[in-house]
């Protein structure tokens, strides 16, 4: 069984801010880490590895420092490490960080299953996955709660807003993960050891050989036309209600609230 797995290195969320000039991400001088909802996909890939056999491979777009991300992710018990970067990849949104990855794995070879998490915690978007396996033209099991290997075909559970859906697909398949599916593992000592020493793949684009026309912010289709930091106003007001008689009173004055602003209307 052959196992990719799409790891994105994010800025620790709560540290980001956007150039309100271009429209993306300042990532300088913030600590970075793997995307955290990744590292389900990561142990569910470990997971079949150890029920189903085979050799899982890390996959990562980025800077020269997504390097980390990955070796991280050996450390836990995977095989290989990839790691594409290429300055003509800065800027792109995610329809070019799909095609890119999804030229990366077709020059990687053939896998059965392609394993993504469920969205970055930065970019946020969900696409990257879904976009993947667009571009090899795959089928694509999303929001995946529980996944088990049946002969050649995947069985899932997906988490959908009113429970859950079960299917089956042929592999080979792109699945995203939810974090029901696993419950990520620390890496080992013997593990840390041996990742910091493993060879990672380094390809550019000279290497992938994807179109120069569909890279970086002029080959992307999005535009961010402008950004803004919704105000956060409260005008809010306190009803104290003491006993019986006064939550009569409360009422009116909680309709009478609500009325001005427009929320409710009595006759
Ligand atoms: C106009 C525009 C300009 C942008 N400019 C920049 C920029 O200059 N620099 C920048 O860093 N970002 C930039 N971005 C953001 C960038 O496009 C997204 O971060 C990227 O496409 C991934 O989308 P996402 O974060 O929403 O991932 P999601 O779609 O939410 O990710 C889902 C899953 O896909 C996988 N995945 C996603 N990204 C990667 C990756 N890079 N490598 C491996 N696996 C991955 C992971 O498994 C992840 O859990 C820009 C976006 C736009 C719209």
């Amino acid at each position: 069984m052959k196992i990719l797995v799409a790891v994105k290195q994010v800025p620790e969320t709560s540290k980001v801010t956007l150039d309100e000039k271009t429209g993306t991400m300042i990532r300088e001088g913030v600590t970075s880490i793997v995307n955290p909802l990744d590292l389900y996909a990561v142990e569910k890939a470990l997971e079949v590895k150890e029920t189903a056999g085979g050799e899982i491979t890390v996959l990562s777009m980025g800077p020269p420092g997504a390097e980390r991300a990955i070796r991280e992710c050996l450390a836990m018990g995977c095989d290989t490490g990839v790691l594409i970067s290429d300055r003509k990849y800065r800027g792109s949104d995610t329809w070019s960080t799909s095609y890119v990855i999804s030229q990366a794995i077709s020059k990687l070879g053939q896998f059965d299953l392609l394993l993504f998490g469920e969205r970055a915690t930065d970019g946020d978007t969900g696409q990257v996955g879904p976009g993947v396996a667009s571009f090899l033209g795959l089928p694509v099991l999303t929001y995946v709660a529980d996944l088990a290997i049946v002969g050649a075909r995947v069985q899932a559970r997906r988490l959908v807003e009113t429970g859950y859906e079960n299917y089956t697909a042929p592999m080979p398949v792109v699945a995203t993960v939810v974090k029901e599916i696993a419950v990520p593992r620390l890496p080992t000592l013997r593990g840390k050891q041996s990742s910091r020493k493993a060879k990672i793949t380094m390809w550019d684009n000279d290497r992938i050989g994807a179109d120069g026309s569909r890279l970086g912010l002029d080959g992307s289709p999005t535009r961010v036309v402008r950004i803004i930091r919704p105000k956060v106003a409260r005008e809010g007001t306190r009803v104290i209600v003491k006993n019986e008689q006064t939550a009569l009173g409360a009422v009116d004055q909680i309709m009478e609230f609500l009325e001005k602003r427009g929320v409710v209307e009595t006759e």
